[in-house]
């Protein structure tokens, strides 16, 4: 039935689905492919010439029966129609029915050259380039040789033509040698198109034998077994035989019906792009052609690339201006990127918001990103519904294939990863990489050690240092910074920063923080006893803000070791609380009340809005260490930091600033008018005990400089 073969894509050329892509042979593959082309024309031709030689006359004394067989068969086609399930993959060429009835009435000689009247008229249509029409009509004509050896040898003679015997009976060996005849057909017919598939395309021959075997073996067979009916149709009156074309047209229509639902399933309805099951099945398709690519290339640099987007505020609009107008802009996103893809990627409706573009022939892993600034500037056109301009951003997330995962779930969820990543810093994308992953193994392991190091409460392995804060005018110091130390077992020292990181979207993080709270409460409480009373700063993540309870159990530790709350004070990273300042304000207004102090700690790496500053209730802010640690060799440094002790004066607020590793920055905060200093010119983060010592020995630097430079 088919020569779908050559139909048929290859994995990974989804150029081929187009009318061109159809007649394409991979250059370095085409002197195989014609070879064998070749190979089978010449068989054909040897195989059936002998026969031929009876043509004339079984032309010569064929009955109406015949001529009206021989049109239909060319006739029907003109409309092939796609197998279901296999999308243009398996193209059903109906003519079969007819040619097998001309093989069993009335020879090989006339089923072979009808045959290739079809296939002429079927190329024309569906554009075939002339080597491959001379190639299924050779093919063809191998698989009717071959039937009618079979014929033969069983000693079924044709039942019609020249002799024109219709009373001539078959009998059960005729049955079932018309059977044998077909699946001889089928057999011969699928191995030479699934040779040409597979010289074409590469990959695996039996895997290409038995893709989709049942289907054509199914709908081949039923028209072959069309054939002997057609014979006996015939033998009765050719006027009878169109009335075939009435079961033909109804498989035909039903096919395409169960096609159209099959294309429903893998269709989103809204925007007409693939959906996440045709995505699914894309990705593996790909993944295979990648895997026998790179069998072939080894070290090729070349990637496929899984793209997820998610449009920015997509709910705002639909609430803003209603579902309609929200359907519509997601239809005119879907046609952008449609657009902006083109032919490099696979687009996909993943529901919701969220697309996906799959990009499976990058040249390296660094064509990702450009695709996504690609993607970015597409949509950076305001797209315009009922004469609204409507601005339309989205953050999108890359995942590469192998690199970030094999399977289509590990690389979905790496590209969500990157899109939360993407979202989170405002960017318009981000690639996948292991730290933006909270639950990468690495991650997991950190968080398993951590949560076994608050178990244990070993002493050595979680601990906390203090860093003395130092008044800048007099001298003295008026209070201490905690920081964490964990001394990992086998990795050493883990840094804070990443520590918390790592810990702050996890249940951990509350452990931690009260582990802290207990530590430096406690120690206050140790100090006190040995009459020294200091203020202790303790940092806390803003997602600590979130749970009230911090409240009630710092008022409890508090309670418990005796310590007054204005001797603690709670610090807060400038662009945590500012994300969301609305969120914690209650928390942080109950601190306040408590008599627990606030630090803005990180001030001048966020976006603090003034009315916010004015109106939550802070006692100082933190200029970044950042800024601190340039302001003796950049004047912008030295500007802003300038500039953040003016309005924290103006604001009724300390400035305080941490980082000061030398004289110079020293002198420079003093003349500007900071009040508090913290920073390796002092002293650096040091263990409790050290702390005393360091106290003992610490003396003011001399105020007489002071006055000098001022
Ligand atoms: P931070 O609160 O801004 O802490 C100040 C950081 O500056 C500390 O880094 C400190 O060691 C460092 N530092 C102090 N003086 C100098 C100096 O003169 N020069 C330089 N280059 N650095 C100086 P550290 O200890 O690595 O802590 C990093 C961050 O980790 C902290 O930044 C804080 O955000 C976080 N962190 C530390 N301990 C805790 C904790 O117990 N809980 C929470 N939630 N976060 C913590
Ligand atoms: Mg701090
Ligand atoms: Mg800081």
């Amino acid at each position: 039935m088919h020569d779908a073969g050559l139909n048929r894509i290859g994995p990974g050329d989804a150029g081929a689905r187009s009318v061109a892509g159809r007649n394409i042979v991979p250059r370095d593959r085409a002197a195989g492919v014609f070879a064998y082309v070749a190979l089978v024309v010449v068989g054909a031709v040897a195989s059936v010439a002998l026969a031929f030689t009876d043509l004339p006359e079984i032309l010569r004394t064929a009955g109406p029966s015949f001529w009206v067989i021989a049109v239909m068969a060319v006739v029907v086609d003109a409309r092939p129609f796609n197998a279901p399930g296999r999308g243009p993959t398996a193209t059903v060429f109906p003519s079969i029915a007819f040619t097998f009835a001309l093989l069993l009435g009335w020879g090989l000689a006339p089923a072979v050259a009808v045959q290739a009247a079809a296939v002429v008229v079927s190329s024309i249509r569906l554009h075939h380039a002339p080597w491959r029409a001379v190639f299924n009509a050779g093919q063809y004509a191998l698989a009717f040789a071959a039937s009618a050896l079979v014929l033969n040898l069983a000693g079924v003679p044709p039942v019609s033509g020249p002799t024109m015997s219709p009373d001539t009976s078959l009998g059960m060996v005729g049955v079932l040698a018309i059977l044998a005849a077909a699946c001889v057909w089928f057999a011969v017919n699928d191995a030479l198109v699934t040779t040409a598939i597979w010289l074409r395309f590469g990959g695996s021959w039996a895997r290409a034998l038995t893709g989709g075997l049942r289907q054509e073996a199914l709908s081949t067979l039923s028209l072959l077994a069309l054939g002997p009916l057609v014979v006996a149709v015939g033998n009765v009156s050719a006027v009878l035989v169109p009335l075939i074309l009435v079961p033909l047209f109804t498989v035909n229509e039903l096919a395409r019906f169960t096609e159209q639902e099959q294309l429903k399933s893998v269709r989103d309805e809204l925007t007409g792009l693939p959906n996440r099951k045709a995505l699914y099945s894309e990705m593996r398709a790909q993944a295979r052609a990648y895997a026998e690519r790179s069998s072939r290339v080894p070290g090729d640099r070349r990637r496929m690339a899984l793209l997820l987007l998610d449009i920015d505020q997509f709910r705002r609009v639909n609430d803003a201006l209603g579902h309609a107008v929200g359907d519509q802009l997601l239809g005119a996103v879907a046609d952008r990127l449609r657009e902006c893809v083109g032919g490099d990627g696979f687009v996909a409706r993943l529901g919701g918001d969220e697309f996906a573009i799959l990009a499976p022939r990058l040249v390296d892993p660094a064509a990702a990103g450009v695709l996504a600034e690609r993607v970015a500037d597409a949509l950076a056109e305001p797209i315009t519904l009922h004469g609204l301009p409507l601005d339309v951003t989205a953050a999108t997330g890359v995942a590469i294939y192998p690199d970030h995962g094999t399977d289509n779930t590990s690389l979905l969820r790496h590209a969500e990863i990157a899109m939360y990543d993407a979202k989170d810093r405002g960017a318009t994308y981000a690639v996948y990489t292991p730290e933006s992953d909270h639950n990468s193994p690495e991650r997991l392991e950190l968080l398993a050690d951590l949560r076994r190091a608050l178990d244990v409460a070993r002493p050595d392995e979680i601990q906390l240092f203090y860093q003395p804060q130092i008044q800048m005018a007099s001298g003295n110091v008026v209070g201490v910074e905690a920081l964490l130390r964990w001394h990992h077992p086998k990795q050493g020292v883990i840094n804070p920063e990443h520590l918390i990181k790592v810990a702050e979207h996890t249940a951990v993080m509350r452990r931690l923080t009260s582990r802290v709270l207990e530590d430096v409460i406690a120690q206050l409480a140790k100090w006190r006893a040995q009459g020294l009373v200091v203020r202790a700063s303790i940092n806390v993540s803003v997602r600590d803000l979130h749970r009230p309870e911090l409240v009630d159990q710092l008022a409890a530790i508090l309670a418990e070791r005796a310590v007054l709350p204005n001797q603690v004070q709670l610090e807060i990273t400038e662009g945590a609380l500012m994300a969301d300042p609305r969120r914690v304000l209650v928390t942080l207004h109950r601190l306040d009340k408590l008599g627990v102090a606030l630090s803005l700690d990180d001030f001048g790496t966020g976006y603090s809005s003034l009315q916010h500053l004015r109106r939550l209730p802070l006692a100082e802010v933190k200029i970044d260490r950042s800024f601190v640690l340039g302001m003796a060799t950049d004047p912008d440094d030295a500007a802003v930091v300038g500039s953040i002790i003016d309005l924290a004066r103006a604001l009724g607020l300390r400035a305080v600033a941490e980082g000061v590793e030398d004289d110079t920055t020293r002198r420079m905060l003093l003349r500007d008018g900071c009040e508090v200093a913290q920073g390796w010119f002092y002293a650096r983060p040091m263990p409790p005990d050290a702390l005393v010592a360091w106290l003992a020995r610490y003396r003011p630097p001399r105020l007489s400089e002071e006055t000098e430079l001022r």
